[in-house]
Formats: C-alpha cells, structure tokens, sequence
C-alpha cells in the first residue's frame, strides 16, 4: 500500500544539498577549504556589532529591515526600496522560484551552475533545465536556444561556482535584451565583490525591467554562519517577493551584524586584494606541478586533474593531510577538485601536498 500522506509532486526527487565537508576522520586541525569562506573571517566591526546586538534579544526584529537596505544601498549606490533582504542569497532563489515558477514552467541554469537553482526550482514545482558551457563559461547562446514560451527564470552565477569563469558585461546584457518576455534573468553575484570595480549588474538592473541581482554576505564578509543574503531589482518584482517573505525572517542579531560588515569596506577591500594575491599564486604553483585551472575571478580555483580517480585520489591524499577541498562530481565535473583560497600558509600547504601527491606517481 502507498501512503496516503505524501509531499507535492516532484519534492521526493530533490537530492539533499551536501555542504564542504569541515572534518576528516582521525586528523586533528584540518584547514577547510571546501565552502569559499573567508580565512580571515568576519570584519572586526561585524563581531562587535554581533556582540552588541545581545542586548536586543528579547525584541522582535525589523520586519522591513530599513536600516540594513539604507545600508547596503549607502554603500553600493542603490535604490533601498528595492533591495530586499534574506536567510542567505539561498532565500532569494527560493522566493524567485516559489513567486514565479510552478507547474508546467521552466527554470534555466548552465551544466555546472550552483545546486540550490535546481533544488528551489524543484521545490517549486518547476521543471529544471539545464544548459551546456563551453569549456566551462557560461555560454549565452546555448542558453537563449534553450529559452521558450515556459521559460520564467534563468539563473546565472557571474563569476561562476564551481568554474569561476565570468563572461562579460555585453554578453550579460545580450542575454537579459534576448530572453522572451516573461523570464526574468538572476544574476547571481555572491563572487562579485571578489572582482576590482564590478557592480555584480547593479547597472543593468537599473536599466532593465527583467534582471533581479542576488547578492551574499557569506562570502567575502566572511559571514556564511550568520545567514544574509539579498537582492536587488525592479521595483514590481521586489514587491511580489515581499509578499511571500516571512516577515521575521532576518533577526536583530543578523541585520545589525550584516550592516556593520558592509559599512565596512575597507575590510572587503583588504580582503579582495589578498584574495587575489593568493589565488595568482596558487594556479601559477599547480600549473607548475602539471595541474591547470581556468582564470578564476572568485575566491576558489577549479583545479583539474587527467582523470577523476586522479581527482579523487588526490583529494583523499589531501584529507589525510588534513587539508579539505571540495569534490565537484556533483557539479558534473569529476576530474575536478575546487580549492577554496585560503590565507597565505594554507595556500603554500595545499600546493606542497599536491606537489607531493604528483611526485609519487
Ligand atoms: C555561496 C553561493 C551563494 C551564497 O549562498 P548564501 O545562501 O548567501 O550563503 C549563492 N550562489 C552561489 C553561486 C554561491 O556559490
């Protein structure tokens, strides 16, 4: 017999998301590069604020977040009536999905484009279609072939995880100009602030009627425990996702930690530089050692290797090493391992071990 009680269709198809692992077995201090977290954590005003915000926490919190979106658009030049604010940029995926996306439409994302669009799309009843890259970069074309009258999100990561390869601000703009008039293009920018002088497509936002920006505050402010997230678009399209929001979905202690951090860009500043310095010299040392990646734009390379036993063999000489990165089958890319830039020694660790593992063969 069946059971009578079941889920709508479609949601006992989504595969659980699996997080970076933070723990090998038996091995003490491991270095986790796994998540694209910051390896020198949140600003320090940001764990000030989190300790202030103690003091409120018996309050119920802002329901609109005002002050946090006068923030975030103080600082990045934006319209704060149409930021909104969420559990994580995974929150505003899913709203995107749950407000526009059901039965019968479709959802667009590319080969090895993040989980989290397949999964919101599927919770939301819609079919997931995904699009091929050309060697890993995202590839307009391709995607506007496989756009149609049922077509209501596309989902774009600019720079992309797990690739880190970015295509341009005219080839961003040609797909938003190309897609049928009842899709809205997302532009996810959770890598962004990793990229001297880009806006993430603020710009394009504000020029266009159909292009929502995600953005994060779990990766470059270090914040990926506290859950912020947010998004930026056309003032009807932030309104209909205001309307599904839970009203409390962001605490005091998570709105007053976020503004604190993204007041603070001078650390952002700070850490996009080192980011860089780091993430040259650890794809010029594994190139060096036989192993290539594509230029990253973010703060991980995708390091490829001849084969996916070779990948995996060498992820598990890492772990013993304690050294964690992040296997990318998922991602459909087997023979890759993505290795989140951490600070300066953890760098020179993992391109030693890697060293070593090529050296034994
Ligand atoms: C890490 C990441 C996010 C951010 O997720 P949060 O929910 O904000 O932590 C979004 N998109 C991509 C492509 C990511 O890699």
């Amino acid at each position: 017999m069946t059971d009578p009680i079941r889920p709508k269709p479609g949601i006992l198809d989504i595969a659980l998301y699996e997080g970076g692992k933070a723990a090998v077995a038996g091995v003490a201090n491991v270095i986790k590069l796994s998540s694209n977290e910051n390896p020198f954590g949140p600003s320090d005003k940001a764990k000030e604020a989190f300790l202030r915000s103690v003091h409120q926490i018996h309050r119920y919190p802002s329901t609109d977040h005002a002050s946090l979106r006068h923030a975030i658009g103080d600082v990045h030049g934006l319209d704060a009536d149409r930021i909104i604010c969420g559990v994580g940029s995974d929150e505003i995926i899913h709203l995107l999905c749950q407000a526009y996306a059901g039965v019968k439409d479709e959802v667009v994302f590319t080969e090895h484009g993040f989980l989290m669009y397949r999964i919101s799309a599927t919770a939301a009843g819609a079919t997931p279609v995904e699009v091929a890259e050309r060697e890993r970069v995202t590839d307009v074309d391709a995607i506007l072939r496989a756009c149609n009258r049922r077509t209501k999100l596309v989902f774009v990561a600019n720079p992309n995880n797990p690739t880190g390869t970015m295509i341009s601000a005219a080839e961003v703009e040609r797909l938003a100009e190309g897609l049928p008039s009842q899709a809205i293009l997302v532009l996810d920018g959770a890598y962004a602030e990793f990229v001297d002088g880009y806006d993430g497509g603020a710009a394009l936002v504000d020029r266009r009627s159909n292009v929502v920006m995600t953005r994060t505050f779990s990766k470059i402010y270090g914040l990926g425990g506290l859950r912020v997230g947010w998004g930026y678009g056309p003032r009807a399209i932030i309104d209909v996702l205001n309307r599904i929001r839970g009203p409390f979905n962001l605490s005091n202690t998570q709105q007053e930690v976020a503004e604190a951090a993204v007041r603070d860009q001078d650390f952002v500043t700070r850490c996009r530089s080192e980011n860089a310095k780091m993430r040259h010299w650890l794809a010029l040392a594994l190139a060096e050692l036989g192993v290539p990646s594509d230029t990253s734009m973010a703060n991980f390379i995708l390091a490829r290797f001849a084969s996916a036993t070779e990948a995996e063999a060498c992820d598990l000489f890492l772990q013993a090493q304690g050294l964690i990165v992040r296997r990318v089958s998922s991602y459909k890319l087997p023979h890759g391992l993505r290795i989140t830039i951490g600070d300066e020694s953890s760098c020179r660790r993992v391109a030693h071990a890697i060293g070593q593992f090529k050296g034994m063969k």
